[in-house]
C-alpha cells in the first residue's frame, strides 16, 4: 500500500533492502526475548510455542545458548552477539519477572479475506465457524481463484492480572525516544492486523497491543506503551487489503518490475530511519541495482 514500486523491488525482484546488520540484530534479540518467555511460560503450566504446547522448560535452550546456536546456523552474526546478550542482560535486570501469564510465543496467525457468518471481512480461524474465501478476481494471473490470506507471527501474548489477553510486539532500537508518539504505531497496517486478529480470538478478554521498545546501547532504555485502537480504520481494513491485492496482481500481469507506480512523497521516501532503500534505483534505474544483495 505504502509503495507498489517498493513491493516490486522487495517482493519481485528479491532485492534486500534493509541493512543486514539491524536485520541480524533484530533476529538476535527476537531469539533472546522468546526463548526467555517460553521458559518463563513453561514454569507457569505451558504456553504455545510457534505451534507446539510447550510445558517443560528443559526442551529449550536458554536464551544466551539459543542467540549463539542461530548465528552458528545462519553462519553470520557472530559479531552482534555482544551488544545484544548486553542489551538482553540489562533488560533482565530491570524486568527480572515475566510481564503476566505467557500465553504464546513466536506463534503465526492466518486470517482469510471472505465471509463469516453473513459478513463479509478479514478473519481468523475460530472454533464452530466457516469462512467462505473471496478468492483472488484476476484472471491470468498464477494466484487467480485462490484465497487471499495474510499472515502474521505473533512476538508473544500474555495474559494479564485481569484475564486480559495482550499481543505484544519486541522492537529493537538504537535509540528509544519513551516520548515519541506511538501514533505512527497504531496508524500501522500490521498493527491494524494484530489488533483485528486478537479482538476475533479473544473477544472482550481481549486487551490490546502493546511495543516492547528495547534500546541496544546506552542508557538501555526499554518502553512499553500500549498502542491506541484504531477503530474507524479497522472497519474497512479488509477491504483495503482486498483493493491492494487486486492492484497488485494488475501489475503483475503488467510486469517490467522498474516502472510500478511510485509513492514519490518527501516523507514516505525520506521517513524517520532515513532514505527507503530503493532511493537510488528510483532516481537512477537498473544500472544501480546493487550486486550480490538478492536475499
Ligand atoms: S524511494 Fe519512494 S518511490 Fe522509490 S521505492 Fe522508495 S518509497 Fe517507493
Amino acid at each position: 500500500m505504502k509503495c507498489p514500486q517498493l513491493f516490486a523491488y522487495t517482493n519481485r525482484m528479491e532485492i534486500d533492502l534493509i541493512p543486514a546488520s539491524a536485520l541480524t540484530r533484530g533476529s538476535i534479540g527476537h531469539i533472546l526475548q522468546a526463548h526467555q518467555h517460553a521458559i518463563w511460560g513453561t514454569q507457569q503450566g505451558g504456553c504455545w510455542v510457534d505451534e507446539d504446547w510447550v510445558d517443560d522448560a528443559s526442551t529449550l535452550l536458554s536464551p544466551e545458548d539459543a542467540a549463539h546456536a542461530y548465528c552458528d546456523k545462519e553462519g553470520q552474526g557472530h559479531e552482534h552477539l555482544d551488544r545484544m546478550i548486553e542489551t538482553y542482560r540489562r533488560y533482565m535486570a530491570r524486568f527480572p519477572e515475566p510481564p503476566g501469564r505467557v500465553w504464546a510465543v513466536e506463534s503465526p496467525i492466518t486470517a482469510t479475506l471472505g465471509e463469516k457468518d453473513g459478513q463479509w471481512g478479514m478473519w481468523v480461524p475460530t472454533k464452530g465457524a466457516e469462512i467462505v474465501p473471496t478468492p483472488l478476481d484476476c484472471p491470468g494471473h498464477p494466484d487467480h481463484g485462490k484465497p487471499l490470506t495474510l499472515s502474521r507471527r505473533l512476538d508473544m501474548a500474555i495474559i494479564d492480572r485481569a484475564g486480559k489477553y495482550w499481543i505484544w510486539d519486541h522492537k529493537h532500537q538504537a535509540r528509544v525516544v519513551a516520548s515519541r508518539s506511538v501514533d505512527a504505531y497504531a496508524i500501522d497496517g500490521g498493527f491494524a492486523a494484530f489488533r483485528i486478529m486478537g479482538q476475533q480470538l479473544w473477544g472482550a478478554q481481549f486487551g490490546g497491543v502493546a511495543l516492547n521498545l528495547i534500546e541496544t546501547q546506552g542508557p538501555w532504555k526499554v518502553s512499553r506503551p500500549t498502542v491506541p485502537t484504531t477503530p474507524h480504520r479497522d472497519t474497512h481494513f479488509a477491504e483495503m487489503l482486498w483493493q491492494a491485492e487486486h492492484r497488485l496482481a494488475q501489475l503483475d500481469l503488467r510486469g517490467d518490475h522498474w516502472t510500478w507506480p511510485k509513492a514519490q512523497h518527501e516523507t514516505t521516501c525520506y521517513g524517520r530511519y532515513g532514505a527507503c532503500g530503493g532511493i537510488r534505483m528510483c532516481f537512477y534505474g537498473e544500472s544501480v541495482k546493487p550486486s550480490g544483495h538478492a536475499k
